[in-house]
């Protein structure tokens, strides 16, 4: 008789429908932190993968597709970005991109859950390698509370946040939107992670609504990210007057995913997207 061998895969429920699975080599991290449940499996597939929640935030071969958006969509968009806040984002990709750009000051990185950028330092060495950058300050809380205290402060937001779920909920309100606003300086932009049109049409639909209440200009562009539900990720923009879409310069570093060209197309949206975002 041929000798058999177990099989070990983690299976993402994307939605109540689908799910998505990976084979997994080794499981190196399985605990409940005080907010959520954090799971760091090594995958044949795609590298080390970091659930939150049952739900993939970070994979080593497809992070940077996320993270190059988050941060550069904005960060070459603005006339002068010197002071950015990232809500959420602990695992520190998206703060590795901001900080390739000479004109930043400082970037505040507030996670309400300190035991994400713990696992990310021990387990996500390329994803973390510039936390500990002196342009990088951590602030471990709630940014909904973080933002109602700094009023026309940041040149950009970045919200790199979980799904709208428990306390992330109110990162994709109304509310946050327009606390977020008033931290703006003049010619302020934020950026969110919008979730999937096929996925969740309702999230991108009301993300794009919220937001429009509150900022004169709001844009959505859109990218590939594999491991995320259905593949195809929104990204929405409110800006107090620059135009996100128009890059103003080149990232002065090796980037795998944006380069200027793809950020104009970036905005071109698939006409089902344009449907839904007029309610059609
Ligand atoms: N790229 C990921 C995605 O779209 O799935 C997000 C990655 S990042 C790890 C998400 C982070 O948001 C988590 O570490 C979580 O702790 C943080 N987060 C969620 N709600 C938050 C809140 N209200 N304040 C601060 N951080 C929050």
């Amino acid at each position: 008789m041929e000798k058999r061998v177990a099989d070990l895969w983690v299976t993402e429920y994307q939605t109540k429908n689908m799910r998505l699975g990976l084979r997994i080599k080794e499981v190196l991290c399985n605990k409940d932190t005080p907010y959520q449940h954090l799971l760091v499996v090594d995958t044949l597939e795609y590298g080390k993968v970091m659930l939150l929640d049952g739900a993939i935030q970070i994979t080593e071969k497809d992070e940077f597709t996320y993270h190059e958006m988050m941060a550069h969509i904005l960060m070459c968009s603005h006339p002068n970005p010197r002071r950015v806040l990232v809500v959420g984002g602990g695992d520190g990709g998206t703060v590795r991109e901001v900080v390739k750009h000479p004109s930043l000051e400082k970037v505040y990185l507030v996670d309400i859950d300190e035991e994400v950028i713990n696992a990310s330092r021990r387990y996500f060495p390329s994803v973390s390698c510039e936390l500990d950058n002196e342009k990088v300050e951590i602030k471990p809380m709630d940014a909904i509370q973080f933002i109602k205290e700094r009023k026309d402060f940041f040149d950009i937001v970045i919200v790199d946040s979980t799904d709208p779920v428990d306390f992330a909920e109110g990162l994709f309100k109304r509310d946050f939107y327009s606390d977020v606003f008033h931290a703006l300086r003049q010619d302020g932009m934020m950026i969110a992670q919008t979730e999937s049109p096929f996925a969740e049409a309702d999230i991108v639909k009301d993300a794009y609504n919220e937001m429009s209440k509150v900022f004169p200009i709001v844009k959505m562009c859109w990218g590939a990210m594999p491991t995320y539900p259905t593949g195809m990720w929104t990204y929405t923009i409110g800006s107090k007057g620059p135009d996100p879409a128009k890059p103003l310069r080149d990232v002065p570093a090796k980037t795998k995913y944006y380069s200027r060209s793809l950020h104009e197309a970036s905005f071109v949206l698939p006409g089902f997207v344009v449907q839904l975002l007029k309610g059609e």
